[in-house]
């Protein structure tokens, strides 16, 4: 049953032509829509006063123990315009339920299904406007959940609070897909067994600053993490996947890492193709060996900013494997973006009508 939300308008909106101005070269995660969407918890109320209001400043105690003990959680998924003038989104079942996976390992509440897919629509009933129609362009949306009692002691929060921001976002190659060099962090790792590895919450994303920063001094784009026993786990922001020259396509599994939706949908149709899919623990052995032999013929990232990264460049101390480039990274995500835009059928039922 779909929840009444309260509507107060922005008087304050970017004119179209402000709008326009910013949707020429959108970037990334600098401008907002004119409006957010928020909906209360408390213990005793349950979720309740669901809420499109201006986008603005959040008015917080400064005890709020999301600034103290980091209790939060968000997500990452976007609205594409079709040819046809519809807005829609992908998958937003796997990123509401991704939300409920994070929320139980932070001892925050469960938000339903529906009230997280009627949050996005909600949000485009008013900031419509906002979704670009240029090439690879998207609104890319940011639902997120804190901690927002007032409270020193470490316990989990009382009262919470859920939002949606937006902001649209370009294509992320400017000048076409450009294969990312590697940095293997050996001094840190991102996640431990037991710990918050696979929930998409603040803390993974601060401690990973420091290796990010140590992979740029090393003239890399990116960082690898691996886990205590040497197998790859993830970039700081993107899974990896492995193509290997008998058509098997391998990508890690593991309790501690996010568990990628574009990678799902990728491996999905890499399946479709008649290719054989394995998640499994993978060794950084098994990958420097594998490129050394010429076993691994294509090595990617992936994720929802960036869709599929080619990865063309491991480096680490003491060592740099060139990654050999194939075509099934760009032919597959060629495949995917097709299906987000509209271009192709969506035969597995993955688009959802904002
Ligand atoms: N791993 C991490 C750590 C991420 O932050 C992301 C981005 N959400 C991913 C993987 C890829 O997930 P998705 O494909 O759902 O964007």
């Amino acid at each position: 049953q779909p929840i009444e939300f309260a509507v107060t308008k922005n008087l304050a909106a970017k004119s179209a032509a402000e709008r326009e101005e910013v949707l020429k070269n959108p970037g990334f995660g600098t401008v907002f829509t004119d409006h957010m969407v928020d909906i209360c918890w408390s213990e005793k109320g349950g979720w309740h006063r669901p809420r499109v209001q201006p986008y603005g400043p959040i008015p917080l105690d400064p005890a709020a123990s999301v600034l103290h003990y980091g209790q939060e959680i968000f997500e990452g998924i976007k609205a594409y315009r079709h040819a046809d003038g519809g807005v829609y989104t992908f998958r937003p079942d796997r990123n509401a339920a991704r939300l409920r996976k994070s929320a139980e390992r932070l001892a925050l509440p469960a938000l339903p299904t529906s009230y997280f897919i009627q949050s996005l629509r909600e949000l485009i009933a008013v900031d419509e406007a906002w979704v670009p129609s240029g090439a690879d362009q998207s609104l890319y949306f940011r639902p997120f959940m804190f901690a927002k009692e007032a409270f020193l002691g470490v316990r989990a929060a009382k009262k919470v609070a859920y939002y949606v921001i937006a902001s649209p976002a370009g294509s992320y190659f400017s000048g076409g897909v450009k294969p990312v060099s590697i940095w293997l962090s050996e001094n840190y790792t991102r996640a431990g067994k037991g710990g918050t590895g696979a929930a998409k919450t603040g803390g993974n994303y601060a401690s990973s600053l420091l290796p990010q920063a140590e992979a740029a001094s090393k003239g890399c784009d990116q960082v690898v993490f691996l886990d205590q026993d040497r197998n790859v786990e993830e970039l700081g922001g993107m899974n990896v996947v492995f193509v290997f020259k008998d058509g098997r396509v391998v990508t890690p599994a593991s309790d501690s890492i996010l568990e990628g939706i574009t990678r799902d949908s990728l491996l999905q149709l890499a399946e479709d193709r008649g290719l054989t899919v394995e998640r499994r623990p993978v060794p950084l052995q098994e990958w420097r060996d594998g490129v050394a032999s010429g076993d691994i013929v294509e090595v990617f990232a992936c994720g929802t900013a960036a869709v599929v990264t080619p990865i063309g460049v491991l480096k680490g101390d003491g060592f740099e494997d060139v990654q050999p480039t194939g075509e099934l990274a760009l032919s597959l995500r060629e495949e995917l973006t097709d299906i987000q835009y509209g271009r192709r059928e969506d035969k597995h039922g993955w688009l959802v009508r904002l």
